[in-house]
């Protein structure tokens, strides 16, 4: 048990983590709008130690790009079975964590709110900007820090 759970559509994927999100955002790249089917998705940062999954899953590579979120390269991990994506590996900007889905969380626990909203350039012209910091593009674990 976790304090903190989520998992699939169809079940056969959960999760777990126990710290709370050291950084979570609102991202309206044109590959999280692809991946999710929605105009954004909202990903919360957690330790790869902290973090604990089971039940099969794969996963979809997006190579390096400056225009989305992938950044310098990042894996996609979803369901074998039902295709949710739960989160996010492999990322070459923040070594060491995992981006969990927020929409994977099991309800009704409280969703971590953003901090902020990144890629705002391909944001659709009628969603309305949270009282949050905007970036046009990403931020980095180093700009985050500075
Ligand atoms: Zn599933
Ligand atoms: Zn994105």
């Amino acid at each position: 048990m976790s304090t903190h759970e989520g998992r699939c559509a169809c079940g056969a994927v959960t999760y777990g983590f126990d710290d709370e999100p050291s950084f979570v955002a609102n991202c309206h790249c044109t590959d999280c709008k692809r991946a999710s089917g929605g105009e954004m998705a909202t990903f919360a940062l957690v330790a790869e130690s902290d973090f604990h999954v089971t039940g099969e899953t794969t996963s979809f590579h997006y190579p390096k790009n400056a225009e989305t979120c992938a950044g310098n390269g990042l894996d996609r991990v979803f369901c074998v079975r039902c295709g949710s994506r739960v989160y996010t590996n492999n990322l070459a900007d923040f070594p060491g964590g995992v981006f969990v889905q927020e929409g994977s969380l099991d309800r009704p626990d409280p969703w971590f709110s953003p901090q902020v909203e990144i890629f705002t350039w391909s944001r659709q012209p009628w969603v309305q900007a949270l009282p949050i910091p905007q970036y046009d593009h990403g931020v980095t674990a180093t700009a985050e820090a500075s």
